[in-house]
């Protein structure tokens, strides 16, 4: 399959995605036309052709001339390069399995969304969290999951969220909220108790990396809220990347 053919839907797909990115958090139907934030007018479809509508505008409204947010186009190209690297990173586990490689598609669409969702609004709906459920939940059926398998599956899930669920309660859900500790369970159910907690990990790391660089640059104080979902989100994304070497890896420093 060639890779302009999947950037190209990445970006059609990543369209929509930021339907949800700025709808959802507002409790707005997804259905409506899409309109200009600033002067309402309803956009035509020439207005919505991914990344070059807005290349062809340069950043602005066509009818009111504001400036767009860099949000739309960013986020098309960012599901266009993940929808290649997901094919030509992890094509030897797909088998030519077609079915396998759109499910993982969906499951990256969601964590998309919820990673900017949370950014920007510090929530994760839970109509989010079932859908990533659902594709997580698809994946396994399309590759032929056993039911004692799918069992571990939510034992894994149920295992993942303690430790973000003891956070929540010590921290009286100022540290995390119950939306993290709900995407722990939904971290465990994808990748299992290891990569699950792995990614756990890389998201604590990637929140302390964060953390620091805005205090050195003194953008936030220690008190400001930064969401930890989108961590936990990269840290997901990581392992399904990268899961064999960082597997291999493990497995040498403590052998397990
Ligand atoms: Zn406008």
């Amino acid at each position: 399959m060639s890779n302009i053919f999947l950037f190209i839907l990445g970006t059609a797909i990543g369209s929509f995605l930021n339907v949800l990115i700025d709808r959802l958090p507002r409790e707005e139907s997804i259905n409506g036309r899409s309109h200009c934030e600033y002067c309402k007018k309803t956009l035509s479809p020439l207005d919505l052709v991914p990344v070059l509508s807005f290349l062809f505008l340069k950043g602005k409204c066509r009818y009111c001339g504001k400036k767009l947010s860099l949000q739309y186009p960013g986020i098309e190209i960012l599901t266009g390069v993940l929808f290649i690297l997901i094919y030509n990173l992890k094509f030897e586990i797909f088998n030519s399995n077609f079915k396998f490689l759109i499910s993982n598609y969906a499951i990256v669409s969601c964590l998309i969304v919820i990673f900017f969702i949370d950014l920007k609004n510090q929530i994760i709906p839970d109509e989010m969290q079932i859908a990533l459920f659902i594709t997580v939940l698809l994946s396994k059926i399309v590759v032929g999951v056993t039911v004692t398998a799918l069992g571990y599956a939510l034992v894994a899930g149920l295992i993942v969220l303690l430790p973000i669920l003891f956070l929540y309660l010590i921290t009286r859900g100022r540290g995390m909220g119950f939306g993290d500790v709900k995407l722990a369970f939904n971290m465990g159910f994808f990748l299992g108790i290891k990569g699950g907690f792995v990614a756990i990990y890389l998201g604590f790391i990637l929140g302390a990396i964060f953390g620091i660089v805005l205090l050195l640059m003194k953008k936030k104080k220690m008190k400001s809220k930064i969401a930890f979902g989108p961590f936990l989100v990269a840290g997901m994304v990581i392992v399904l990347f990268f899961e064999k070497p960082i597997f291999s890896l493990i497995q040498r420093i403590y052998g397990i």
